[in-house]
């Protein structure tokens, strides 16, 4: 098969690249993805969040990429999710955000934003910023679980009115300037070869940048625990933001903290981060079922330098020494145990006000799986928060773990997102330039621009 520019991977940053170079070029363009169509991607577990059992996970593959059977929340901030301004500078990053809400609210994006402005975000954010914690507020959008599957259909029939051509169920084997070689042993052709590939893609381009001689660079971790404390502790703050997000530096350490993936009334789940069978935890809300709990996840963030440089490996490891002690499922412990130094048990969990919405797991000590300075940073940064939002570090409060946000290799690119092998540009999670919808989408677009500057044609 032949085209002008092959995107390899239709998740956000792969559509929206698309979408640029259909409405601003007159390049021929093909997307090849491994997984299906939107309402083709089941989940066998109903898990929302991945499991091993379909291969390619349809959770994580297929038009709409990583996230679309999840709730779809859009961060409308630059700085969230990844970072655009050392890209694009700021004002263009602010555009390129804009850009990328206004095409899912072209496709069936719910009008809602949740807003956060007003008397009580300010006293929210005075309160925070008096216990040396910072709230940061975020316009989001949320698509929803039950809508996002149609928005990404109604994206991807548009694109193909506009030309864009769509190659399914196929997975990309190899990398060459001029061209892909599928794993079935057919080609495509391409002057531009745009690489969008996501967490499910990475260590494969991490592999195949190797072999080209591209260079990247590991990218810090965050490790943490899933915190769920009773819904009615985190009532106010929801009710300001959808997924508030609150930065700490800790006294100790100066380590940075965050919290991450809030789930008002929402369930704590189970992930298996590999085939030997390591797990970890996660969290996901829906609309039609509700749980008495919030939970979310609270991380530490992991940088390394030399001789171990490889973060990856680091969080694995953890997270394995986790899955052990946990007899290979995950870890559960009252934040009050883990303080006083000894393990949950059952009965000391029944005995606390919140009634765990996972129940696959192993009342244990978190502290017997974690590095000392993690612990440390995962108390200290509760009890500063729980000066925020007076509850959250109660005794009965569980934590579970392990809790590892991975992150994909940095390839090495120019601010366009060419890579070093002229022609293949690079965007999105899978890069290591991205960590969630908005700022994926966005670098597909600065790629997009990438090759219609190489073209010589307006790129903005
Ligand atoms: C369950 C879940 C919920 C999430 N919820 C949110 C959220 O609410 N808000 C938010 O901002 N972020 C969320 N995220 C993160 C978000 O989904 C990602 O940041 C975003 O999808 C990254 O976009 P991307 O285009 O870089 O990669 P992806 O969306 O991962 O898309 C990459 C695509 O490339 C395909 N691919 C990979 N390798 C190959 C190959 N060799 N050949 C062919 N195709 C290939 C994959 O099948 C995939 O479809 C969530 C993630 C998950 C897993």
């Amino acid at each position: 098969m032949k085209a002008d520019v092959a995107i390899v991977g239709a998740g956000p940053a792969g559509l929206f690249a698309a979408l640029e170079l259909a409405e601003k070029s007159k390049l021929k363009v093909l997307v090849v993805e491994q997984g299906k169509l939107p309402q083709e991607r089941v989940c066998p577990e109903q898990s929302y969040k991945g499991c091993v059992k379909c291969s390619p996970c349809n959770v994580l593959s297929g038009v709409g990429g990583a996230g679309t059977l999840s709730s779809g929340r859009l961060n409308l901030r630059p700085d969230i999710g990844g970072n655009l301004y050392p890209l694009v500078g700021e004002e263009e990053a602010w555009r390129l955000v804009k850009r990328v809400d206004d095409v899912f609210l072209r496709y069936g994006s719910p009008s809602f934003l949740y807003n956060p402005n007003g008397p009580e975000v300010e006293e929210l954010e005075r309160r925070a910023a008096a216990a040396g914690v910072k709230f940061i507020p975020i316009s989001q959008r949320e698509i929803g679980t039950d809508n996002a599957p149609k928005v990404i259909q109604n994206f991807m029939e548009d694109l193909e009115r506009k030309g864009v051509r769509f190659l399914l169920q196929q997975r990309v084997a190899r990398l060459e300037k001029g061209f892909l070689k599928l794993n079935g042993g057919g080609e495509v052709h391409a002057k531009y070869v745009l690489v969008a590939p996501g967490r499910s893609g990475q260590n494969w381009l991490a592999e195949e940048a190797r072999r080209l001689g591209i260079p990247t660079r590991h990218e810090p971790i965050d490790l943490g625990v899933r915190v769920e404390v009773p819904a009615i502790i985190m009532e106010p703050v929801a009710r300001i933001s959808r997924d508030p997000k609150f930065h700490i530096y800790t006294k100790k350490y100066d380590d940075f903290v965050r919290t991450f993936c809030v789930n008002h009334r929402g369930f704590v789940c189970m992930e298996v981060y590999d085939e030997d069978g390591v797990v970890g935890v996660n969290g996901h809300s829906m609309q039609t079922v509700q749980s008495q709990n919030t939970n979310f996840a609270f991380l530490v963030r992991i940088a390394l330098t030399e001789p171990l440089e490889d973060t990856s490996a680091y969080g694995r490891t953890i997270a394995r020494q986790a899955t052990l002690l946990g007899g290979g499922k995950p870890l559960i412990q009252r934040l009050g145990d883990l303080v006083r130094g000894r393990r949950s048990t059952w009965d000391r969990i029944e005995k606390g006000n919140v009634k765990p919405t996972l129940s696959t797991v192993t009342p244990g000590d978190i502290a017997m799986a974690y590095p000392h300075r993690v612990v440390t940073d995962v108390i200290e940064g509760l009890e500063r928060l729980d000066t925020v939002i007076p509850g959250v570090a109660s005794s009965s409060t569980l934590l579970y773990a392990p809790e590892v946000k991975f992150s994909a290799n940095r390839i090495y690119t120019s601010k366009d997102l060419e890579t070093p092998v002229e022609n293949i540009f690079v965007a999105g999670d899978g890069a290591g330039l991205s960590r969630g919808i908005v700022t994926a989408a966005a670098t597909g677009i600065i790629a997009a621009r990438g090759i219609m500057k190489k073209e010589g044609l307006p790129a903005a």
